[in-house]
């Protein structure tokens, strides 16, 4: 099947579907305060992507029960919201799927609840300097690899890992296209980047070891040392410029 390059029109529709992903998120983190259920993000998720017209794309993916993904702490990606309550000095990651007049978007954030220690707050930040330095990378001419070590790059200079067994991926009509974008790779490597190509950039980012397990319940992927993780996602077009950043509102 290869790399699906979209048309003008087709990246038309997946602004929009990534406009309505970014504004869910606006409001998620907004109203996100300690005492909260992780159960209750998915409602106001639900009811804010409803209102934009769209339709949540995780719930029901491979049996996934909620709209919205919550990975607290150690949690990495793909946690299940429930009664599990925030509290102060936790970070937590929300990532949110959308589909719209047949596309798809796919971001994702990590904030802080209340204060965060400061070790937290320089793993989100570089968690997302990571992401834009993966979007830098991401120009027409250059390769799926040259993405990926600019994200490498811009975590492991930092001291931290990034997650290797979960990766971006090309994003369309369906959540999950060709190619997988691992976190990591070799510069020049992998197929050239052309306009039109849609991907959605996912950095993990660990303060400890990169390896990760799994939950019982198949779907809460977490650190295996138990350190804290960050995740931030773009959904992005490439351009005969720079990339153009699809879910942001
Ligand atoms: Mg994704």
């Amino acid at each position: 099947m290869g790399i699906i390059v979209k048309s003008a029109r087709e990246v038309a529709v997946m602004r929009e579907v990534g406009r309505i992903v970014a504004r869910v998120l606006e409001v998620l983190v907004g109203q996100l305060r300690p005492g909260m259920k992780t159960i209750e993000l998915d409602e106001i998720a639900a009811r804010e992507v409803a209102k934009q017209g769209a339709k949540p794309s995780f719930k029901g993916y491979r049996g996934f029960p909620a709209n919205l993904c919550v990975s607290v702490n150690d949690e990495i990606v793909h946690g299940i919201p429930g009664e599990r309550v925030l509290r102060e000095g936790d970070i937590v990651s929300l990532d949110m799927g959308a589909i719209y007049n047949g596309f798809q978007g796919d971001a994702a954030v990590t904030v802080g609840v209340g204060e965060i220690s400061a070790q937290a707050r320089d793993l989100i930040m570089t968690t997302e300097s990571a992401l834009m330095a993966g979007i830098a990378a991401a120009r027409a001419g250059a390769t799926l690899g040259d993405i990926s070590v600019a994200i490498q790059n811009c975590a492991e200079s930092r001291g931290y890992s990034v997650v290797r067994e979960y990766t971006g991926h090309g994003i369309g009509r369906d959540m999950h296209e060709e190619p997988q974008i691992p976190n990591y790779g070799v510069a020049g490597s992998g197929p050239v980047l052309k306009k039109g190509m849609t991907f959605a950039l996912e950095p993990m980012v660990n303060i400890g070891d990169w390896r990760t397990r799994a939950d019982n319940d198949h779907w809460t992927v977490r650190t295996a040392d138990g350190s804290i993780s960050a995740h931030f996602e773009h959904t992005i077009a490439i351009t005969e410029g720079e990339a153009e950043v699809l879910t942001v509102v």
